[in-house]
């Protein structure tokens, strides 16, 4: 059986005959050449099949990478606001289509359906936003230093774009590469991540239904050596962009680099929140569990490390493990959920290593450390809330990235110290302080070093029209997001237009 529609009612503990999804390939839906596929389960309740994918290869690849390149040549000449009217449209369809892209968001990645709801939104603001960037896409114009001539630069679309995309958040990060990138007149081949396909192609499916002409944009379904490799590595395709850890984006970016891609890589994080002894302790505490166990503390911007002054730290730690050891785990799917599964099998185990690393390396547990595999659980990829005190900030639990529910708690001395402390890892994305002291709260902003710092707010909640992304192991100096995605997905050209009827040379012609 095959179709090409949004998934079917997602209830809780459902297990509905499996949809077959094809990718999407010069505006056709097609069954990849390899003849296989793969199946798309639900982490909280492995009995639900929500889809079955194509187990796409190189040919697939090559096909829409060929496909993207034809339409390349018309899309680049259709005029900006016009490419943009088309972005808009799909935003007004994903509005309609929120609450079931949601639901289905949940049931391929677990996480809650609040939580799923502000994933669909987010590409719902982002498509509102370049929409609008169709309009701008501003240039400098600047004098000429000689008369008669004038000069300008202008933003140009680079060609076709590929993408390579995380579980996480499976259509708020398409939505950043491929609304910038088509409104900037590239053409595009993405490849979700293999956990979470459908909310890709949900996106793609409304892109496709608001009008993007064939070949525009393209999804290729699969794993990410037999699809991404081939992607990356393909001539044809001029920019590469890559969200995911920091271990792929070292593949991608020396491949990139070989054949002189464009490549922009938004990789892992291990992020610090700093709370003060003069904090609002009910904002920190709250603010502290949100970042933390957010997404089953999937997020590359989660609040894995809470450094915490020393005359509030009891209280900090009491109050924060009284509420982490109460938030209520279990299926996404039911509203009163606080905390979702991990996304697979292999990340709840590292998510259980993490925990005998930290107790081997002598922090304290104070709660959780469990897989939770009793009723209901057992479908699952459940564990408990984990939160260990005293870490040492050298210890492995405080310095690699675990992708789970495991917060560390470190004592700090005073500010100076916990920036210390906050910078002294591989990573640099998000960071946050929680202070009513401006003075600290300013110094903290300018030494902090990540990419994104809140005050009073946890290190999650980035907004569509800023910057996002991060400086060290994090990536590689490109942003997502408001104007750093469109200085990515363009190239400048500078012209000059001499009206002076004879020849001028610059420089040259200067007599001093
Ligand atoms: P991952 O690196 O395992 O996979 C990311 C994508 O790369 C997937 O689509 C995968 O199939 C593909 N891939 C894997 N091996 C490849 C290869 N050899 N060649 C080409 N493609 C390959 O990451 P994940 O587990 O999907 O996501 C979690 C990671 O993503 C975490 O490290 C997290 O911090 C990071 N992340 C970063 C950001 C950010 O903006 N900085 C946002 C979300 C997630």
């Amino acid at each position: 059986m095959a179709t090409d529609t949004l998934a079917g009612p997602a209830m809780l503990g459902t297990s509905t005959k499996a949809r077959v999804y094809k990718n999407f390939i010069d505006g056709e839906w097609v069954e990849s050449s390899t003849g296989e596929t793969f199946e798309n389960r639900n982490p909280a309740d492995t009995r639900d099949v929500v889809g079955i994918f194509q187990k796409s290869g190189k040919t697939d690849v090559d096909e829409a990478v060929e496909a993207a390149r034809r339409a390349f040549a018309k899309w680049r000449l259709v005029p900006a606001p016009r490419r943009a009217e088309v972005v808009f449209a799909a935003a007004e369809m994903l509005i309609e289509r929120k609450e079931q892209c949601a639901r289905d968001m949940t049931r391929e990645m677990g996480k809650i359906l609040k939580e799923t709801r502000g994933d669909v939104q987010e590409a719902i603001d982002t498509a509102y936003y370049f929409a609008g960037e169709g309009r701008r896409m501003f240039g400098p114009t600047t004098p000429s230093e000689l008369p008669n001539k004038f000069a300008m630069a202008v933003r140009q679309p680079i060609g076709v774009c590929g993408m390579i995309t995380p579980w996480n958040f499976p259509m708020a990060i398409p939505s950043w590469k491929l609304l910038p990138a088509i409104v900037c007149g590239n053409t595009c081949v993405i490849k979700p991540a293999q956990d979470t396909p459908l909310s890709t192609y949900n996106l793609v499916r409304v892109l496709a239904d608001a009008g993007v002409p064939k070949g525009v944009v393209n999804i290729v379904s699969g794993f990410g050596p037999q699809v991404g490799g081939p992607l990356m590595e393909h001539p044809e395709v001029r920019a590469i962009s890559l969200t995911g850890s920091t271990a792929v984006g070292r593949i991608v970016g020396t491949t990139a680099a070989k054949s002189f891609k464009h490549c922009s890589l938004e990789l892992g994080g291990k992020n610090p929140m700093i709370v003060l002894d003069d904090a609002n302790l009910d904002l920190a505490v709250e603010g502290g569990l949100w970042g933390g166990f957010g997404t089953t503390g999937q997020r590359c911007t989660a609040t894995s490390r809470i450094i915490v002054q020393k005359g509030i730290y009891s209280e900090f730690v009491e109050r924060y493990v009284d509420r982490a050891k109460r938030l209520k785990v279990g299926n996404g799917l039911d509203e009163t959920t606080e905390m979702g599964p991990a996304i697979n099998e292999s990340q709840l185990k590292t998510d259980l290593s993490y925990v005998e690393i930290g107790s081997a390396e002598g922090a304290k547990m104070k709660c959780g450390g469990n897989r939770l595999d009793k009723g209901e659980y057992q479908y699952g990829y459940f564990m408990e809330p984990t939160v260990f005190i005293d870490v040492d900030p050298k210890m492995r639990i405080a310095q690699e990235e675990i992708f789970g529910p495991v917060v560390s708690i470190i004592p700090c001395d005073y500010l100076e110290d916990a920036i210390e402390i906050a910078n002294g890892i591989e990573y640099g994305l998000s960071s946050a302080l929680y202070t009513k002291d401006v003075n600290k709260a300013f110094a903290a902003m300018r030494d902090l070093h990540a990419g994104i710092t809140y005050i009073n707010a946890p290190t999650i909640g980035a907004e569509v029209h800023l910057p996002f992304g991060g400086v060290k192991a994090t990536g590689n100096g490109h942003r997502e997001g408001g104007m750093g995605a469109i200085d990515f997905y363009t190239e400048w050209k500078s012209i000059y237009v001499d009206y002076s009827d004879k020849l001028q040379k610059a420089q040259i012609d200067r007599v001093d």
